[in-house]
């Protein structure tokens, strides 16, 4: 059974509890973030501490514990939990007040919800999934205006992947004016005649930790990137595409809509990133 923590303590997993008030499950009024780990260690901390902090206070949020006191449960965690390969979800919600009421709680008040738990996922860097390459459809993107904000209100990217279920394909990118925005759960990217393109960072798209680190070593491997908005067409008629996350690292998308990219099997630049990343985030994990 896995131990978790909630809110300053640490339990197995049965006995941590949060209030039917809380303000995360009535209104989905909480951030979150997912680390990776590998070799037992946590990859990219620092960027997921920095944007959590953003998406706090863009809500006008209380930080729940230090950036240090962070980084200790997120350790203690995968020692406790003996996590070699696997994440970490972390969520801070504006907590409860003991009602339910449109209306922020005074925060002097009422603290903050934080819950944290480790997945296990033996074979995250080695995964067939990367192998074999994503097939993805497109859909519209009907979520709300703030994506830069990572809250924790993902019903929406949760039935794009089932209509990619249903479909038959992996995952979905989303569309909005004719310009794909980015994947369900990832930062999306095509690449033609060796550069890479993907959409700029706004409040369009969640600023992707691993899309940061995947664009500064494209860069400094000499590939060719390009930060515009591009049309599902562009991608479906590209050499071949991918998609970042936390979670999947560089995931090489080998069709879109039924549409086979290159000879269907995962693109050169996008196993090689793939290869750079998992190289790079090891040696600086901590
Ligand atoms: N976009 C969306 C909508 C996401 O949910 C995620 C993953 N949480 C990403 C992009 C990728 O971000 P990161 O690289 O920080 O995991």
């Amino acid at each position: 059974m896995r131990t978790v923590y909630v809110n300053g303590q640490y339990l197995p997993e049965t006995e941590a509890t949060v209030s039917i008030f809380d303000r995360g499950f009535l209104m989905a009024d909480g951030v979150y973030e997912v680390t990776s780990v590998l070799d037992g260690k946590l990859i990219d901390f620092d960027g997921h501490a920095v944007r959590l902090e953003r998406s706090l206070n863009e809500l006008d949020m209380r930080a729940a514990c230090t950036k240090e006191e962070l980084l200790d449960i997120h350790r203690e965690l995968v020692r406790v939990n003996e996590i070699t390969e696997g994440l970490i979800y972390l969520q801070i919600t504006r907590g409860s007040d003991g009602d339910r009421d449109f209306i922020f709680p005074d925060p002097e008040t009422t603290k903050p919800t934080i819950v944290m738990f480790t997945q296990n996922k033996p074979g995250l860097a080695d995964s067939p999934a990367a192998k074999k390459g994503a097939k993805i459809i497109s859909i519209e993107d009907i979520r709300w205006g703030r994506r830069d904000i990572k809250t924790v209100q993902l019903l929406y990217p949760s039935m794009g992947k089932m209509m990619a279920k249903a479909a038959g394909a992996d995952d979905a990118w989303l569309i909005e004016d004719g310009h794909v925005t980015e994947g369900t759960s990832n930062n999306a990217y095509f690449v033609k005649n060796g550069k890479i393109v993907t959409r700029p960072l706004s409040t369009d798209i969640l600023h992707g930790i691993t899309r940061k680190a995947v664009l500064r070593m494209a860069e400094e491997a000499q590939m060719e990137v390009e930060e515009r908005l591009f049309t599902i067409d562009e991608a479906k008629e590209a050499d071949e595409a991918f998609t970042t996350s936390a979670s999947a690292f560089v995931m090489p998308v080998v069709e879109i809509d039924g549409v086979v990219l290159g000879d269907g099997t995962p693109g050169p630049i996008a196993t090689r990133l793939r290869e750079i990343y998992l190289d790079e985030s090891l040696k600086a994990a901590i």
